[in-house]
């Protein structure tokens, strides 16, 4: 095939580049034609503005905007809004595309798109988030829309940017469109289930791999790091499920306990303690790199990215590796991973559950009606088993990594569906 070969990456990875280097692998297994290829490795959007802000002491601050829509193939694009000092184009493209496998692997009808303000929301007022999420809505009206592109939070945004937003917008059309964005608060439209999602995607995913590896979830063994949103329910369901969360991790440090954390209690600690497990005496103090060598039979990193690389990775000892976090695992590791036989549940396809009940919450507000907590959990542990069968499948047909399946199994459906639908 005529690709041109991405560059050789560095372990540092930017994770555009990362996330290249898997969709190369995965489209020559499956024999992409390059004009395919070449279609789906290119943005469809990328915009870029400027949000001069009043500041609180009457300076007017000019911050960086910015939304890249990957592929709206599948349907209207999905994606987060994040608040960072770090967003650039690059993270942003990255971000877009692996919202685009997602979407795909769990097979939902959403292409995949990525936004994000330039700052620092650490240091700024509520008055002056609001004021900037306003503008960067009134900016986007033209790109938001619920059949165009529909975003959701991400790092440094929540319930609370999500109203300003859907309000802002709502506002410009005249209406309440409460569609046009997920992850609202419940009382504005939001979905039962949707704070859970995650970690209940990460919980399915993983039973189902325990399932393929014959591993007892009654005797099984797990490290879990990170424990916030993904991290924490994910250990509360898996423990609720039999098994033995052994160690746990935030910012703080990491908490081995042989005999299995409370993870209940672990939480209550955590609520009470400003969010975090310092001072956690169910367990003992380890060290946060010593949590992913340990001798457990499952792994679970859900904190951040690149925490598994060609430092660490021979070091591995879970049979299976579950990522909750987004790209947790670095491309340059991948091959270690893959020939030490550690099965892994790859993040596109394991923390796909929250998106799953962002779809649903969708579904809710444009059928004007709302579902019971055990109604969502249900369709969505089905949409995840479903979305793991398919991979499995995959990776035993195309005898590849699971990693790869997941990225066959999303380049095949964006592919087939570009055929039917052409182009210009
Ligand atoms: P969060 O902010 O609620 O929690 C992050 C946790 O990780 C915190 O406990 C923090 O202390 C800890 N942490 C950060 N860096 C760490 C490190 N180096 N070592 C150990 N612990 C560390 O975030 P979240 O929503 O749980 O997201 C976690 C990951 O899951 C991110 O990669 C995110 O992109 C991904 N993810 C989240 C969702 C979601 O619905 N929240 C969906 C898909 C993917």
């Amino acid at each position: 095939m005529a690709y041109i070969e991405p560059a050789p990456i560095s372990d540092k990875e930017n994770p555009f580049e990362s996330m290249m280097s898997r969709f190369h692998i995965a489209s020559q297994a499956l024999g992409l034609d390059d004009e395919v290829y070449n279609v789906l490795k290119s943005p469809a959007k990328q915009v870029q503005v400027s949000l001069p802000i009043t500041m609180d002491d009457g300076s007017i601050q000019v911050f960086e905007g910015f939304r890249v829509i990957h592929s709206n193939i599948l349907g209207p694009s999905k994606g987060g809004l994040r608040y960072d000092m770090s967003v650039h184009m690059d993270e942003m493209k990255a971000l877009a595309a692996w919202m685009t496998w997602k979407c795909a692997v769990v097979d939902i009808p959403y292409g995949g798109a990525k936004g994000g303000i330039k700052c620092n929301p650490r240091q700024m007022s509520a008055g002056e988030i609001e004021r900037l999420t306003r503008a960067y809505t009134f900016a986007m009206a033209e790109i938001f829309g619920p059949d165009r592109d529909i975003p959701a939070p991400d790092m440094g945004t929540g319930p609370r940017e999500m109203a300003w937003l859907m309000d802002a917008y709502s506002k410009v059309q005249g209406m309440t469109v409460n569609s046009v964005v997920t992850g609202k608060p419940l009382v504005l439209g939001g979905s039962l289930g949707r704070a859970e999602a995650t970690g209940r995607g990460v919980m399915v995913s993983a039973l189902a791999a325990m399932e393929k590896l014959k591993i007892n979830p009654y005797q099984a063994s797990i490290s879990v790091q990170g424990f916030g949103n993904v991290g924490s329910f994910a250990s509360l369901l898996l423990a609720e499920r039999g098994c033995r969360i052994v160690a746990v991790s935030d910012l703080s440090g990491a908490y081995y306990n042989e005999k299995g954390i409370d993870v209940e209690h672990a939480i209550k600690y955590r609520d009470n303690n400003n969010g975090h497990l310092e001072g956690f005496e169910g367990a003992e103090k380890i060290l946060g790199e010593e949590l992913l060598t340990l001798k457990v039979d499952v792994l679970v990193p859900a904190a951040t990215e690149d925490v598994i690389t060609t430092e660490n990775a021979d070091n591995i000892k879970a049979r299976l590796i579950v990522e909750g976090a987004n790209g947790p695992t670095s491309a340059n590791a991948d091959p270690i991973i893959n020939d030490k036989g550690i099965m892994v549940a790859p993040d596109i396809l394991a923390n796909a559950g929250g998106v799953t009940v962002s779809y649903f919450e969708w579904v809710q507000n444009r059928l004007g009606y709302k579902w019971s907590a055990e109604r969502v959990n249900r369709r969505s542990d089905r949409i995840m088993k479903d979305a793991f069968d398919r991979v499995y499948n995959a990776s035993l047909e195309y005898k590849v990594s699971m990693r790869i399946a997941a990225y066959i199994v999303a380049i095949d459906k964006v592919s087939k569906t570009y055929k039917f639908r052409g182009g210009f």
